[in-house]
């Protein structure tokens, strides 16, 4: 597995110090409240796991599968809901915790969705953000880390479902996907 890979972005232990990191400002910031932590499946669980460590909160948890990519290197442009959250949202502060925000489509379309469910407040917090791909105007309110134009891999992130359990973020060999 390991032998696919071209070179390590973030390495455990970067991993590790983000999600220290931004566990502490999402601690401060929504002190006194009990947020809804939202998992985007399947890309965010690692991350999910690890941060919501590290926030010294009540906290609720719940999932939901939106699917964009559909298994290619390239945004499909389209988002569909795989499988809904079960949580009621109206009146919660929402926290959706993401892998990745490349053209902001996934994101957009689930803050709108929870918006229409009259959520109090929708925050987002993504491992890592690709500035470059973006194609809607929407931003995460916590950043781990701002990634170059590159497709990644590991810490759940997957090229056709693969590679998912790579301990660290790294780019693929060119070759894989050629
Ligand atoms: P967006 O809707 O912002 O274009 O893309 C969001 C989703 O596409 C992410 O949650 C992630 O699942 C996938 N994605 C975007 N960029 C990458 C990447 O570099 N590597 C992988 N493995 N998935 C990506
Ligand atoms: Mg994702
Ligand atoms: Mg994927």
């Amino acid at each position: 597995m390991d032998n696919d890979i071209a070179k390590v972005l973030y390495s455990q232990e970067d991993i590790k110090n983000v999600c220290q990191k931004l566990g502490k400002e999402i601690t401060k910031d929504y002190a006194g409240k009990t947020p809804i932590i939202v998992s985007v499946l399947k890309g965010a669980i690692f991350f999910t796991t690890d941060v919501v460590r590290e926030i010294d909160l009540n906290t609720e948890m719940d999932f939901i599968d939106v699917s964009s990519y559909h298994g290619g290197v390239a945004s499909s442009g389209e988002v569909d809901l795989v499988t809904d959250m079960g949580s009621d949202v109206a009146g919660r502060d929402i926290l959706i915790i993401e892998d990745i925000v490349d053209t902001g489509r996934t994101l957009k379309y689930i803050v709108d969705l929870m918006m229409q469910r009259s959520a109090n407040s929708v925050k987002v917090c993504t491992l890592m953000d690709k500035p470059t791909g973006r194609v809607l105007k929407i931003d995460a309110d916590y950043v781990g880390f701002t990634v170059p134009d590159e497709f990644v891999v590991g810490y759940g992130l997957d090229y056709k479902e693969l590679y998912r359990n790579l301990p660290y973020v790294g780019v693929l060999k060119p070759e894989i996907y050629e």
